[in-house]
C-alpha cells in the first residue's frame, strides 16, 4: 500500500503551504466567479440564475390565461440563449490564464520537485524507466538495494537477469523492467562511455526511453528546459482548457507555445505536484483547491471543503511524500522505507 492509502488525517506535517491551499479556495458561495473570464459553460450556467425570474416577472401582465401561454416558452428560450457561452475564450485570455496558473502554482509548490530519488543521471534514468505503471514511491523503496548492487552502467549490463527481476519485482512488469534497464545500461556501456547522453536524440534511442523519460532526465539531471506530459499533466491542461488534444506529443507542442522555454521544468513539477495532490483523476478536490478562479473544470470534483480536505494527499494532507530523500525545503515527511509500517 502506498502512502496515499493511509487513512488518517494527520495535523502535524502539514505544511503551511497546505494550510493556505485548504484556507484560501475554499468559497462555496462564489462558485460561479471563477467562470467569469474562463468561458465555461457549466460555470456560465450557474451565473446566469436570473434570467427566468426575470421571464417570469415579465409574464405577469394583464390577461393572464393568454400571457401564462406566450410567455412561457418564449422567455427561457431567450433565457437559454444567452445562458451559452457567450464567446470562446481568446487565445490570449487563455494564455494569461495558464501563466497565471503556473505562477499561483509556484506560490503553492514552491518546493515542487521531480520525486524520484537519485544521485546521478544513471540513477534518475533507470528510476524514471521504473516509474512506468506505478508510483514513484515504489521505485524509490525499491531503488536503493539495486543500485547498491550495481551502481554504475557496467555493473548493470554485467548483472545476472534473474537477479535483478528480484530486486525490482515490488515496481511490477520486472520482467520487462529488467530487460529495459540492462538493455540501456549496455547501450550507455557499449555507445556513450558509460555516460547518460545529455541530448534527446540518444537518449531516445536508449532500450525503454521515450521523449517522457528523456525530459525528466534533461530537465532534472542536465538542466535542460522540457516538459513533461505524464498522465497527471495530460489530464490537468485538459481541465484548464490549454489543449484539446490527448496526444502526448501535441500536448507538449502546444503546451510549449503557451511559456518560455525557462519555465518548462519547473511548470512540468508543479502540475504533476498539483495533480497528485489536489487535482486527481477521479475526484479532484476543488473545495480545497486554490485556482479556482481560474479553472474552467471547479467542479468536477468534491466542492464541499470538508470533504475535499480529506482527499488531499502527501504533504498537502499531512501524510509521508513520495521520496525517502526529499530535497531542503520539503514541507512534508520523508516516505517510509519499503516494508515500513507507514507503507
Ligand atoms: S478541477 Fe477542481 S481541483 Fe482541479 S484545478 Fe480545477 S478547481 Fe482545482
Amino acid at each position: 500500500m502506498s502512502a496515499e492509502g493511509n487513512s488518517a488525517v494527520g495535523e502535524h506535517g502539514v505544511s503551511k503551504r497546505a494550510k493556505a491551499a485548504n484556507r484560501k479556495p475554499v468559497k462555496p458561495e462564489k462558485p460561479a466567479e471563477p467562470a467569469k473570464p474562463v468561458n465555461s459553460p457549466r460555470a456560465a450556467k450557474a451565473a446566469k440564475p436570473a434570467k427566468p425570474a426575470k421571464a417570469a416577472e415579465s409574464a405577469k401582465p394583464a390577461k393572464p390565461a393568454k400571457a401564462a401561454e406566450s410567455a412561457k416558452p418564449a422567455k427561457p428560450a431567450k433565457a437559454a440563449e444567452s445562458a451559452k457561452p457567450a464567446k470562446p475564450e481568446s487565445r490570449l485570455a487563455m494564455v494569461r490564464r495558464a501563466r497565471r496558473i503556473n505562477r499561483e502554482l509556484a506560490e503553492v509548490f514552491p518546493y515542487a520537485h521531480p520525486e524520484l530519488d537519485f544521485r546521478n543521471p544513471f540513477e534518475l534514468l533507470v528510476a524514471t524507466v521504473l516509474s512506468a505503471q506505478t508510483t514513484d514511491l515504489r521505485v524509490n523503496q525499491t531503488t536503493p538495494a539495486l543500485f547498491a548492487k550495481y551502481p554504475t552502467p557496467e555493473d548493470l549490463a554485467a548483472a545476472v537477469p534473474e537477479e535483478v527481476e528480484e530486486l525490482i519485482r515490488p515496481t511490477g512488469f520486472f520482467r520487462a523492467k529488467t530487460k529495459s534497464i540492462m538493455g540501456l545500461a549496455a547501450a550507455l556501456r557499449d555507445d556513450f562511455g558509460g555516460e547518460v547522453p545529455g541530448r534527446l536524440e540518444d537518449l531516445v534511442k536508449l532500450p525503454g526511453v521515450g521523449r517522457k523519460t528523456a525530459f525528466v532526465v534533461l530537465g532534472n539531471a542536465f538542466g535542460v528546459p522540457g516538459i513533461t506530459v505524464d498522465t497527471h499533466f495530460m489530464r490537468l491542461v485538459r481541465r484548464w482548457r490549454w489543449t484539446e488534444s490527448d496526444d502526448p506529443v501535441k500536448i507538449e507542442a502546444e503546451v510549449a507555445t503557451i511559456f518560455p522555454k525557462s519555465e518548462w521544468t519547473m511548470l512540468s513539477h508543479r502540475v504533476i505536484f498539483h495533480g497528485r495532490r489536489i487535482c486527481h483523476a477521479r475526484k479532484p478536490a476543488c473545495g480545497a483547491c486554490p485556482i479556482t478562479h481560474l479553472c474552467p473544470s471547479y467542479g468536477e470534483g468534491e466542492t464541499d471543503p470538508e470533504k475535499a480536505r480529506k482527499l488531499l494527499k502527501y504533504e498537502m494532507g499531512g501524510f509521508p511524500g513520495q521520496r525517502l530523500d526529499p530535497p531542503p525545503g520539503y514541507p512534508g515527511r520523508p516516505a517510509p522505507p519499503l516494508g515500513a509500517s507507514d507503507d
